[in-house]
């Protein structure tokens, strides 16, 4: 049946109806969506507010899925966008092809990567970003004469994305398990087993660390290991201090690639450019996504260091790996517009600063609310636990639900927040916008405390 657009024009519950009846939603339980419908219906955004169809404000504390770094509304990103597509929407990068935008991005995150990480390949986003990093490794191995090199290693609780072989690497459960077969030569590690990381045979974890896995199956099956510095969906999980440093050096001493996904860290997210610049480590490949255009645009990268690429044009392969979006012209506008803003406007020092603070004040409510602990946080990318008892280390009983139940609070409360229920863990994720002020920061602490609160009462 023809229908005219009809954007603007209906009733949350009309809009709700037929998001019943025709659209399947991703990372949501079909069935309890079926039956209860979309939780919010989003309309508008201005900075870090967001509004609904019904006109209730919230502050996104989580930037939606990280990625709104800039924050909603930007005219400067609209305009470039807009300016873009209009002067050429589309243009192709296969067969040498080439388009203004994404030569430009291209020098510009050169110029913002840590040591020669200095080229790039465009994706449409993180999944696709890795995906492509671990062809791009495997490729490096075939060209280099040693085709057996074809295994990755990731870590336990990490996320990578939902392509096939983003799955494959992801090592969260719920992923993995999803369908009934996951691609092969992807391998897990337990994460952050520093001690067996570096060498240290008694460590109780060391069959399970990367340094174990490698032993096992040979350095010479094993074409690269995929680190987050900072693990995101798996609980935004920090590595003990000298981890990533342990992982590069291990990595070196087999000759393995090392792949940093920085799909949250990257641009800003944990107060320097890239969270591979709190360690200083140089990984051999880099992957990128959602704050290089802060949400604005479907975009990633994968960012090399010039060996890998010389590899490439030491040899006579084609290059069989391209997506229709990659150097997508419109996309490549916005994020080069995106990093303008982030280096004009200071807004990695804004992270930083402001992260303090989040800090600070998540600390404060460990020490004044009862069921808050393990505070972590590197800029504007942090993370609480809420446990029963704190002071004997007694979780929440799963059926409690405590980490849900606290972000309903929130949301009452008009503040956004995400968790992570992993494994019986309830953590609290936090991920503001980078442009937040002070006293934002000082209202997501209040709006969390009030929230606190109603939460001790009722649970
Ligand atoms: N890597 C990490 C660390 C992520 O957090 C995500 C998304 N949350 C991805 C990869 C996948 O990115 P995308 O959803 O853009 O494919």
């Amino acid at each position: 049946m023809q229908q005219t657009n009809r954007l603007g024009t209906l009733t949350r519950e009309e809009l709700a109806e037929i998001d019943i009846k025709h659209y399947l939603h991703p990372t949501t339980p079909p069935k309890a969506h079926y039956l209860s419908g979309p939780s919010t219906i989003f309309s508008e955004g201005k900075g870090i507010y967001l509004k609904d169809v019904e006109g209730q404000e919230r502050i996104d504390g989580v930037s939606m899925l990280w990625n709104v770094n800039l924050g909603y509304g930007n005219e400067e990103l609209a305009e470039a966008a807009k300016h873009q597509m209009v002067k050429l929407a589309y243009s192709s990068s296969f067969s040498g092809q080439s388009n203004e935008p994404a030569i430009l991005l291209a020098q510009k995150v050169a110029s913002l990567a840590p040591g020669d990480l200095n080229v790039c390949f465009f994706t449409s986003g993180g999944s696709e970003s890795n995906d492509t990093a671990f062809k791009l490794a495997r490729f490096y191995w075939k060209i280099k004469g040693k085709p057996e090199r074809t295994k990755i290693i990731s870590l336990e609780q990490s996320f990578h994305g939902v392509t096939v072989g983003a799955t494959s690497a992801t090592g969260i459960e719920g992923f993995q398990n999803f369908t009934t077969s996951n691609a092969p030569n992807f391998l897990k590690a337990i994460a952050h087993a520093l001690n067996a990381e570096r060498g240290d045979k008694s460590d109780p974890n060391y069959a399970r660390s990367i340094r174990g896995v490698i032993e096992a199956e040979g350095a010479d099956t094993i074409a690269a290991v995929i680190v987050e510095p900072i693990q995101g969906a798996g609980g935004v999980r920090f590595p003990p201090e000298g981890y990533l440093q342990a992982v590069r050096k291990l990595c070196d001493e087999h000759g393995i690639l090392m792949i940093a996904d920085e799909v949250i860290c990257g641009f800003g997210r944990t107060g320097k450019m890239f969270g591979v610049d709190n360690w200083d480590v140089v990984p051999d490949l880099l992957c990128v996504a959602k704050g290089i255009s802060s949400g604005y645009a479907h975009l990633g990268a994968v960012i090399m260091r010039e060996h890998i690429r010389e590899a490439f044009i030491l040899s006579d392969e084609m290059m069989f790996h391209g997506f229709t979006y990659s150097g997508h012209p419109m996309a490549c506008a916005v994020g080069l517009k995106t990093l303008e803003i982030l280096e004009r406007d200071n807004i990695v020092e804004n992270s930083r600063l402001r992260g303090e603070e989040l800090l600070k004040g998540l600390k404060y409510l460990e020490s004044n609310h009862k069921h808050v602990t393990q505070v972590r946080g590197l800029g504007l990318l942090a993370g609480i636990e809420l446990l029963k008892d704190p002071e004997t280390g007694v979780p929440f009983d799963p059926s409690e639900h405590a980490a849900a139940k606290y972000t309903d609070l929130c949301m009452d409360l008009g503040l956004q927040l995400r968790y992570f229920d992993w494994k019986g863990t309830n953590t609290v994720a936090l991920a503001p916008p980078l442009i937040i002020t002070k006293t934002q920061v000082e209202d997501i602490i209040n709006r969390m405390s009030d929230a606190l609160k109603a939460f001790e009462k009722q649970i």
